[in-house]
């Protein structure tokens, strides 16, 4: 990951604004509306925004883009913050847009002194149908004619309460013709009698998002706002207002969205996924939100990654998220603690064993030189993995059989020597020998096997629930997919292991840790544990076991 690479075409913008001396420094801002929990897409615009700033010696605000009263809370922008965050970025400001509502309102009374915002009293299906389509003009209506005193006293009475919702708009008086239907006198404030989550009751008109973006990156100096492609047709009005209202010149460039496989991002869509109750709240480790992937296991520095491989396109695609699930494999194959957890045990006696106990070392982590090692409990009495065994076996079968040899990871060789069954047939034990010149470390049996198995010690063993986790969607293209997206949810997202056998040295870890249970995949603790009983969330396989049922398919 190492290789040079070139400027996206964002960097370059900023690269000679910086070069020609347009701006001396650069100043960005992530502007997200407090009405959900963050997805991976606002993690690649965080990326982007604070990466810019950090790049090159600018600053980053924080600016909770509050302007509709009534879907806004304070919940939503405190798990924002927590966010932003744990993702490692740091703002240099927390601003509101709601704190701004003075001077927005402010730069509305201008516009109308200056014969460019007039009050309508028109419904909005009126509007709707005065406004024309793009290929037939729009016409103005007689409301357009009020003067400047008369309009300056209806929005002051507007502001003041006199009259109620939707009864009157103020509108921007631009151009009905306009190809940009945005700039057919768009409304820039409305009647809403609604409590807001900053400002209470102070206000009941407020601005339309196109009266409140630009001017709030305006007055924050913001340099290079950065939003989504379908803010395109916004620019003209974001440039309008800002000429007009001769405000600092803040510029918007559009990048496409981040859209992934197996995934929606629509914070209304995810708002439905939680309260129809498909996943269990926002941070269901299904989610596509940041604080699930941060549940799942995810780290910081995989999203990251990920955000900056996929880089800074100008048009729609769709990411596969076996790219994502790739950084935070590679991640955690360089921090996560190597464990062993049986998940459907079969017990195995060692005959030879004597009735003691042996801690052998084994390595945290092979791959980091300084991860140390735990000592591991061994004993006559062992689970091994059910699926291990096999009473008769194909050739070329490296595990557990009658008469065959395996390793058991950091401890000795064995061999079945007798199945144990019960009246129905179904093995319940088996009964195997060591060899006590195997040990790990200290080998001189001379012999080699090829299969090495996982196991726990039975009288250590700590018993465990393990949740593991599949895709949340069965199609790759959710949001283009045919009918409802909830149609498409996968029905075995979620497969709960409640008793899994783990190595005792999970219960001392710190909660915090990455897992590897040895040839399971990586896991993290749940916040759901108790001191009774450890919860494990799969944060991802070992390997995309997706790609290889497709290439099966
Ligand atoms: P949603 O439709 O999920 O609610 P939004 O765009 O309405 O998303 P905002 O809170 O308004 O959410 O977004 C904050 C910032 O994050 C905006 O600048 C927006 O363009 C950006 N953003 C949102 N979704 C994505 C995405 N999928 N990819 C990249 N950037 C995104
Ligand atoms: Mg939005």
């Amino acid at each position: 990951m190492s290789e040079e690479k070139s400027l996206n075409f964002i960097e370059e913008i900023v690269e000679a604004d910086l070069a020609n001396g347009k701006y001396a420094t650069i100043t960005t801002r992530f502007p997200p509306e407090p009405n959900g929990y963050l997805h991976i897409g606002h993690a690649k615009s965080i990326c982007l925004n604070f990466g810019l700033a950090k790049k090159y010696g600018g600053k980053t605000n924080l600016r909770f883009d509050d302007t509709n009263p009534v879907t806004e809370e304070t919940e939503y922008v405190d798990s924002i913050k927590d966010d932003v965050r744990w993702l490692g970025f740091s703002w240099a400001n927390e601003f509101y847009a709601s704190d701004y509502f003075e001077q927005l309102y402010g730069f509305a009374v201008k516009l109308i002194e200056k014969g460019l915002a007039y009050v309508d009293d028109s419904t909005s299906d009126e509007i709707a149908a005065q406004k024309g389509t793009p290929t037939i003009p729009g016409v103005r209506n007689v409301f357009a004619d009020r003067t400047v005193a008369e309009n300056l006293q209806l929005f002051t009475d507007m502001r003041a309460g006199k009259y109620p919702d939707g009864s009157k708009v103020l509108r921007a008086k631009i151009d009905m013709a306009s190809p940009n239907m945005l700039l057919r006198d768009p409304i820039i404030y409305r009647i809403k009698h609604a409590h807001h989550h900053r400002t209470g009751d102070k206000w009941c008109i407020y601005p339309m998002y196109d009266f409140a973006h630009g001017q709030s990156d305006s007055i924050e100096n913001i340099t290079h706002s950065i939003c989504t492609l379908e803010f395109i047709p916004h620019r003209d009005l974001y440039d309008w207002c800002i000429e007009k209202l001769e405000i600092f010149p803040s510029h918007q460039y559009e990048f496409a969205r981040l859209n992934m496989t197996y995934t929606i991002m629509s914070k209304r869509k995810l708002l439905q996924l939680v309260n129809e109750k498909h996943v269990n709240g926002w941070d269901d480790p299904r989610m596509s939100t940041i604080s699930g992937m941060r549940r799942r296991g995810y780290t910081a520095e995989a999203i990251r990654e990920f955000c900056d491989r996929i880089g800074v396109a100008k048009r729609e695609n769709l990411i596969d998220v076996g790219l994502l699930e790739f950084f935070v494999r590679e991640h955690l194959n360089k921090i996560a603690l190597r464990r062993m957890v049986v998940f459907d045990p079969l017990k195995i006696v060692l005959t030879n064993y004597p009735d003691t106990v042996e801690m052998l070392p084994s390595e945290n982590n092979p791959e980091n030189p300084e991860g140390g090692s735990r000592e591991i409990p061994f004993s006559k009495e062992l689970y091994i993995e059910r699926d291990d065994f096999m009473e008769v076996a194909p050739k070329k079968y490296f595990r557990l059989a009658p008469g065959q040899m395996v390793r058991l990871k950091s401890a000795y060789i064995i061999k079945c020597e007798d199945v144990i069954k019960d009246a129905e047939g179904k093995v319940t034990e088996l009964h195997c020998t060591y060899l006590p010149e195997s040990k790990s470390g200290s080998d001189t049996s001379g012999i080699h096997v090829k299969g090495t198995l996982h196991w726990v010690s039975v009288p250590h063993a700590v018993t465990a629930e393990v949740r593991l986790y599949d895709r949340l969607f069965k199609v790759e293209d959710v949001g283009n997919a045919e009918g409802d997206f909830k149609d498409h949810i996968n029905p075995d997202s979620l497969q709960v292991i409640s008793h899994a056998y783990a190595e005792p040295a999970l219960l001392l870890d710190n909660p915090d840790d990455r897992y590897q249970f040895i040839r399971k995949g990586y896991f993290i603790l749940d916040k759901d544990s108790t001191k009774e009983k450890l919860v494990f969330n799969r944060t991802v396989t070992l390997k995309d076991g997706w790609a290889k049922e497709t290439k099966k398919a």
